[in-house]
């Protein structure tokens, strides 16, 4: 019952002071700080490894887990406070909502999703048992990802590693995020239209002004505005954000299959030891890590200085 996250050291101070109202005042031996919250123990090392630990623990690491392993990340949503700026009765709204992951993790792709979930849908939703998406397997998650697939209108952006690694460098992490949901929803909008959705909900990853602001330094057009609300934890605002977070998920995961097959191997996912000892070997193979992983992650240096 625990997870270990990497982060950057930026990324560390932010976490340190998000957390010191929960220090503990003896933290252990190594430790830059710890916090106990009411779920879940934080701790945090100098390397910029941080533990998760107690019932809690996914919840609590999934705050975070987007950031992790980003130095470029110069903005950090969890500041912002969640669900501020939704209105009361949001739930029970026609809404598309959009999610991303993969962004922290060193093999495979950043993939985005936008999921419409209309009253109509709500009740079927529900029944499907994602309020707490965050907290579903995997295994449970490619049960329900058809589903939804079958049923509700989608657009997923499934940016694979080769594409990722050829527009990182002139658009930092952030930026390929509101690409990548821009036009997913876009696209669900056009599946959907001429019905509209009363609002859109995107699962905070940046300040909006922050959010439009890339999108218009990449020039992309159209530029969805109308009716689109921020929020981070926006699974527990609207079951669609929550359907977009599983069927993101299951695409990753999917991914992640068909490129461990093409590479002969296991792709782990996340960017701890067990990735550099992989991206090493592949190395050693001279397989093409350009293919299979970001190559802007610390991982890729610390690959090659396994393989001298
Ligand atoms: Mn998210």
């Amino acid at each position: 019952m625990q997870i270990v996250l990497q982060v950057s050291i930026p990324q560390l101070k932010k976490m340190a002071a998000y957390y010191a109202p929960y220090a503990v005042s003896k933290a252990p031996k190594g430790a830059v700080f710890a916090a106990k919250l009411s779920q879940a123990t934080v701790t945090a090392y100098k390397s910029g490894k941080v533990l998760f630990q107690g019932s809690g623990f996914k919840v609590e690491a999934a705050r975070w887990q987007d950031n992790a392993n980003q130095p470029t990340q110069k903005m950090n949503a969890s500041h912002v406070t969640p669900g501020a700026t939704i209105p009361t009765d949001f739930a029970n709204w026609s809404v598309i909502g959009s999610d991303e992951v993969g962004a922290g993790a060193y093999f495979g792709p950043l993939t985005t999703a936008a999921v419409f979930v209309s009253k109509n849908d709500l009740d079927w939703v529900k029944a499907l048992g994602i309020a707490d998406s965050k907290t579903l397997t995997d295994a449970k998650m490619r049960d329900i990802a058809p589903e939804i697939i079958q049923r509700l209108p989608h657009h997923v952006v499934n940016l694979l590693p080769e594409k990722y690694n050829a527009l990182q460098p002139h658009n930092n992490v952030n930026q390929l995020k509101a690409i990548s949901h821009n036009f997913a929803l876009h696209k669900v909008l056009e599946k959907i239209a001429p019905i509209t959705p009363d609002a859109i909900l995107i699962d905070q990853f940046a300040q909006a002004t922050t959010y439009f602001n890339y999108l218009s330094k990449a020039q992309q057009s159209p530029v969805i505005r109308q009716n689109v609300y921020f929020t981070t934890k926006g699974e527990q605002y609207h079951l669609s954000v929550a359907a977009a977070s599983i069927l993101a998920r299951v695409v990753e995961l999917d991914t992640m299959v068909a490129l461990s097959h093409e590479a002969g191997m296991t792709l782990p996912i996340g960017a701890g030891k067990a990735v550099d000892l992989v991206a090493a070997k592949l190395i050693r193979q001279g397989q093409d890590l350009n293919h299979f992983a970001k190559l802007h992650f610390a991982n890729t240096a610390k690959a090659k200085s396994l393989v001298n």
